[in-house]
């Protein structure tokens, strides 16, 4: 059994009491990793004070150009990561690539990005503004990289795009990271900082990884730090409330929760192309990762009139789906990652099933390639309620895992947003339909509730990844529930790490500053 070190102050340390990560198919330990005993302070003074210099002496560019350089070597171990992802995430390989792909994917992505942005520094926020009825009195925004350190906090399900995502951006906008991988799937995250380390991609400082459990790595944080977080809603409330965050204005960044709706329109007839569309969506982000995908459908509403229709169609497909040991061939999809996770999965399946009624269980379950009674298996599950039913847990309770409930409306826009909003704020919600009156109406009902709408339609059919997906260049993360925050979205998702300062004065000087001038 290996031992993951952490990657702090610029070399690998091992720190004390480990918890055992172990293969989630089959309940094989795989390797241990512990943060006791850790100089988390030192490390975060490390990142601040070498880090954070060398990357801001680097262009926007140039910054770009490291980024590419970590997409690239981390292409170059692709299968290694892969492979990572089957043994210690549970991972089918499809979904171990869209967790590896994503990552170099986004990667890439900030890269261009980057490169846009030229051998600027900073970044000049709109247009200068006359101060007074002579343009001699100037004001012009700007925004520059903060001197803190990120600490990036992420959650079990994507260890190699979570790390990657959050990465990209921090990198971009000239500010060092520490981040943590949740422990129970931290390997291929581990091995990824292993690359970037055997490979001197970034400048020392710049990246630092904390293998194990958070210890007091958030004590320490001071007021030109930022978190970005992604996890549950509860750890998220526990973060916010830090009295260090709350003293010295630290940003925080929640990505949690979200109880994300599929809403197909009464015009979507069973058999259409939108109508198959919606079917391959909403199977796909039940079972893709076995459920554990903050994107992922949980609220499949549809109209009333089809209701009965809808629930077969999906049942059946469901019931299609080859469960088991991911490394075997032609298993469609893994087990959850944990334990914990499991009886999680359990517990709130019971829950969801007191609103309604189960459609379609796992009760049958026999995983392929698996001891029996090994792995943290779950089957695909669909449960229903009635037209109009309360269903008090269905809108308030997400359970993480291979499960979904459909929710019958009478195929108003209104009403089924009015559904959808009782969801009390999500990342994603996608509407299938091709009357544009009900298309428009709905996004405006919906999106207050949001941070992104997917419109689901045969015209973008042959080429859209689904509302599960998560793309650089939009927006991701929602209101509410959903954590309140708002990662990527493209040149946006810099704004986290940089300080927006107003200056005002003559104009030629700030003009020259502007300009870079020395
Ligand atoms: P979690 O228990 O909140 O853990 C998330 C991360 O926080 C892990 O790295 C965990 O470390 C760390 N952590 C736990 N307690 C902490 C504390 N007191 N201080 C600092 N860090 C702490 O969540 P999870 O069970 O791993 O993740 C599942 C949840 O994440 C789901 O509810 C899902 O909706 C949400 N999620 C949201 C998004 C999104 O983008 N919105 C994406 C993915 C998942 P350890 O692993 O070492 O305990």
């Amino acid at each position: 059994m290996i031992t993951l070190r952490s990657h702090l102050g610029g070399r690998w340390v091992e720190g004390g009491s480990p918890q055992t990560l172990v293969n989630p198919a089959t309940e094989e330990p795989l390797a241990r990793a512990g943060s006791a005993g850790l100089d988390l302070a030192a490390a975060l003074e490390f990142a601040r004070h070498t880090g954070g210099p060398a990357l801001r002496e680097l262009t926007f560019a140039q910054r770009g150009q490291l980024l590419q350089t970590m997409a690239d070597a981390l292409q170059a171990r692709r299968d290694e990561l892969l492979d990572l992802a089957v043994r210690n995430g549970g991972n089918t390989r499809s979904d171990a690539k869209f967790d590896v792909d994503g990552a170099t994917f986004t990667l890439s992505a900030y890269a261009e990005l980057g490169k846009g942005l030229g051998e600027a520094p900073f970044l000049v926020d709109g247009e200068g503004i006359s101060l007074a009825r002579s343009p001699r009195f100037h004001g012009q925004h700007l925004m520059v990289p903060r001197r803190g350190v990120a600490i990036h906090v992420n959650a079990f399900n994507f260890p190699a795009w979570g790390l990657a995502e959050k990465a990209a951006v921090a990198l971009l906008a000239g500010v060092p990271v520490v981040s943590k991988p949740a422990s129970s799937s931290a390997m291929a995250a581990h091995r990824i900082v292993e690359i970037l380390v055997e490979k001197q991609v970034l400048p020392p400082g710049a990246f630092s990884l904390l293998a194990g459990s958070a210890g007091d790595l958030l004590d320490h944080l001071g007021p030109q730090d930022v978190v970005a977080f992604t996890g549950s809603s509860d750890t998220g409330a526990k973060i916010r409330v830090l009295p260090q965050v709350i003293r010295n204005s630290v940003r925080v960044n929640v990505e949690a929760d979200s109880l994300n709706a599929a809403v197909l329109g009464a015009d979507a007839d069973p058999g259409s192309e939108t109508y198959e569309l919606f079917l391959k969506d909403v199977v796909r982000d039940i079972t893709q990762k076995a459920g554990q995908k903050c994107t992922a459908i949980r609220r499949v509403l549809v109209p009333a009139a089809v209701a009965d229709r809808v629930r077969d169609d999906l049942a059946g497909r469901l019931g299609a789906i080859t469960v088991g040991n991911p490394a075997h061939e032609g298993v469609r999809m893994g087990p959850v990652a944990t334990a914990a996770q499991l009886a999680d999965v359990r517990r709130g399946i019971d829950l969801l099933a007191r609103d309604g009624r189960l459609v379609h269980g796992d009760a049958a379950l026999r995983p392929v390639g698996v001891e029996p009674g090994k792995g943290f298996f779950v089957g695909p599950v669909l449960l229903e309620v009635e037209p109009g039913a309360e269903a008090p847990s269905v809108h308030s309770h997400e359970v993480f895992g291979p499960v979904a409930t459909v929710v019958p409306y009478s195929g108003g826009a209104v009403e089924a947003a009015g559904v959808v909003a009782r969801g009390r704020g999500g990342l994603v919600s996608s509407v299938y339909s091709e009357d544009a009156t009900f298309i428009s109406q709905i996004v405006m009902e919906l999106a207050p509730f949001h941070g992104r709408i997917f419109l689901g339609s045969a015209k973008i059919a042959e080429m859209s990844p689904g509302p599960g997906t998560v793309l650089p260049l939009l927006v991701h993360g929602g209101p509410g529930r959903a954590g309140g925050g708002e990662e990527l979205g493209g040149l946006r998702g810099l704004a986290f790490y940089l300080q927006r300062v107003a200056l005002e004065g003559p104009r030629p000087t700030i003009e020259r500053i502007t300009k870079g001038l020395p």
